[in-house]
């Protein structure tokens, strides 16, 4: 049983682009199934994080101590594309936007906010049910600010869709295809560059 359920995470996570774990789909599904196969125990959790949160105007970053030049630098960056963004889909976020950093690839790994192992090159996630963002550093800031970037796309379209489906009265839409979701988040979080297009082709 276990090793079909294996297959089919494998199954899940290949859909998902290289860059993101853009992962709601994948929270449904595990919610389901969390409960009858405990997804969560195979998972290692053997570093203790001090966690402090630094608000800024739209988010709340969770960060621990080591990290903290990096959680000022995740605020900057973060306040830059949530200016851009909220013009771009004319729309404001109603509440703080939890982002919870990690300054390593290793603690990513061991983050508890997902029950099931994170592989490797996920870059990033963007939590739909909780509507938080989950980030690790890989050493390059230019990765941690499009990571970020890309991650807030989301955030955004997520908040958009929901706001407009709301108005409509409706809970019966379609959600754009991964297709577009992540071509919008790549091109505006680097704008249309080579790299962007192999994840596309990915
Ligand atoms: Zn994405």
């Amino acid at each position: 049983m276990m090793s079909h359920l294996h297959l089919l995470k494998i199954t899940i996570w290949k859909i998902f682009c290289r860059g993101c774990g853009y992962v709601w789909v994948l929270m449904f599904l595990l919610s389901s199934l969390h409960g009858q196969f405990y997804f969560g125990r195979n998972k290692i959790q053997y570093e203790q994080f001090d966690w402090q949160v630094l608000t800024t105007p739209h988010f709340q970053i969770f960060y621990y101590p080591a990290e903290e030049t990096l959680a000022q630098a995740a605020a900057f960056w973060a306040e830059e594309a949530y200016g851009e963004l909220e013009q771009k889909f004319n729309h404001t976020l109603a509440r703080l936007v939890p982002l919870v950093i990690y300054s390593n690839h290793l603690h990513f790994q061991q983050t508890n906010t997902i029950p099931y192992l994170i592989p490797e090159g996920v870059g990033g996630f963007f939590e739909f049910m909780k509507g938080r963002v989950v980030l690790p550093n890989n050493g390059s800031m230019y990765d941690f600010r499009r990571v970020i970037r890309h991650e807030l796309v989301h955030v955004f379209m997520h908040a958009k869709i929901n706001a407009k489906a709301q108005e409509a009265g409706t809970w019966n839409y379609r959600y754009p295809p991964l297709w577009f979701t992540e071509g919008l988040a790549e091109w505006w979080s680097t704008g249309w560059d080579t790299e962007a297009e192999m994840v596309i082709r990915d």
